[in-house]
């Protein structure tokens, strides 16, 4: 047992399986304090004489076989210079909780493999316990993590829950550089002071050292990014300006198919079943799918030619110069505002309103992440789906940080899981 958990000052004593029935129900592994090491003081780790000892308490431990296994120990009270009376350290615990350290770390990284529930269920033990493992090692892992080296920074609002107030959007900071990306900052809502909040909690060295800034055209976020980290590109999105795109062209679908339904039901049949089909890129669209969609770009439907304006912007991407990207963004608001088809038509404002940062994309190139951020969101949306069985906000975040934080992990001499 010392090669795998050796606990300097203590020897196992004993271990015992204790039956009922001759069916195992625990085993017990009883600790004993070394005779000639003195107890340490809790507070202050430094080596103190004994005073008493307490009655013989119960740690929870990584299960052996399968059967629940428990650590036995009576902790002595030491006298500290310093301190007083008072408990000694037990390296195998922490505070007052009930398991050791690494049955909090091996429930943790089972809790990022299955459900909550499920790794309370599997391991014996209740929803809170796997719930305040799961904290502890995130708070470990968020005291202990490394933030030199944050070039990039992608800001985010998330839809959470049910309904559509202010409580029901969360604000996510990534870190989107090449070589790391993942969950930096998490928080309620999606104003300005919650980003300030955010960038306060990642420290003015992070925000000073940053060099690119990538968001959606909202607003709050565009002035905060813009006043607290002036240095830092500021970048639009891809996937935001992509996502503005497709939610304008069904804009455009639903209103034309309600509009044929009254007037020619055989026409608005035209639009049935193309939703999906006319979200993706032109050429990833194959089949059925296709037929329809050759059919409707051969109609003169208004519909036809939001798709045909959506999939032309696509270009913008490609392009290698600057100039010629701005003259492409000229040209497409051009035609996106004379097109009659107002959702395309307000896109087509929001980035002329907003060139400057869209021609940042282009300096940026490289050097952010390209796709990180709804990378991240999907990931993102199987935790806050999966969490609605969790009671609280406070619980999710922590399952957050757990998932996408990267976060480090307090080492051991023995990897139980
Ligand atoms: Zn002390």
């Amino acid at each position: 047992m010392n090669r795998v958990q050796r606990f300097v000052g203590f020897v196992y004593r004993e271990v015992r399986m204790r039956t009922r029935e001759g069916r195992p129900q625990w085993i017990e592994i009883k600790l004993e304090p070394h005779g000639g090491i003195r107890g340490r003081c809790s507070q202050c780790q430094r080596p103190a004489p004994g005073y008493d000892r307490l009655a013989e308490r119960r740690w929870q431990s990584v299960p052996l076989w399968g059967i629940p296994t428990y650590f036995c120990y009576a902790p002595r009270r030491v006298e500290c210079g310093e301190h007083g009376v008072i408990i000694e350290h037990l390296p195998w615990s922490e505070g007052k909780r009930r398991v050791t350290c690494a049955m909090m770390v091996f429930l943790a990284r089972w809790a990022r493999r299955l459900s909550w529930r499920e790794t309370a269920q599997v391991f014996g033990t209740s929803w809170e316990t796997v719930y305040r493992s799961v904290e502890w090692l995130v708070q470990w892992g968020l005291a202990h993590r490394e933030l030199q080296g944050v070039e990039s920074l992608g800001v985010d609002e998330i839809h959470w829950g049910h309904g559509l107030r202010a409580n029901n959007f969360l604000t996510v900071i990534y870190q989107i550089d090449t070589y790391c990306r993942r969950l930096l900052w998490v928080g309620k809502r999606r104003s300005q002071s919650t980003l300030r909040r955010g960038l306060k909690a990642l420290g003015p060295e992070v925000v000073k050292g940053l060099r690119f800034v990538c968001s959606d055209m909202w607003t709050p976020y565009l002035k905060v990014l813009a006043a607290e980290a002036g240095q830092a590109l500021q970048v639009l999105d891809r996937f935001h300006i992509t996502t503005h795109l497709n939610q304008a062209v069904d804009q455009v679908r639903r209103a034309e198919s309600t509009r044929l339904r009254a007037v020619s039901p055989p026409k608005a049949q035209r639009l049935k079943h193309l939703r999906w089909p006319l979200l993706r890129r032109g050429n990833r669209v194959r089949g059925r799918a296709r037929q329809k969609l050759n059919a409707l770009l051969a109609s003169k439907l208004a519909t036809a030619r939001a798709w045909e304006l959506k999939e032309t912007f696509g270009h913008f991407w490609d392009y290698k110069s600057l100039i010629w990207a701005g003259a492409f963004l000229d040209y497409w608001c051009y035609r996106a505002l004379r097109s009659r088809l107002e959702p395309m038509k307000k896109v087509a404002r929001m980035l002329r309103a907003h060139e400057k940062l869209l021609l940042n994309w282009f300096r940026a190139k490289g050097e952010i992440s390209n796709g990180a951020v709804e990378g991240l969101n999907n990931k993102l949306r199987v935790v806050t789906r999966r969490s609605y069985g969790f009671r609280t906000y406070e619980a999710m975040e922590i399952a957050l940080y757990h998932t996408l934080g990267r976060l480090p992990e307090p080492e051991s001499t023995h990897s139980f899981c």
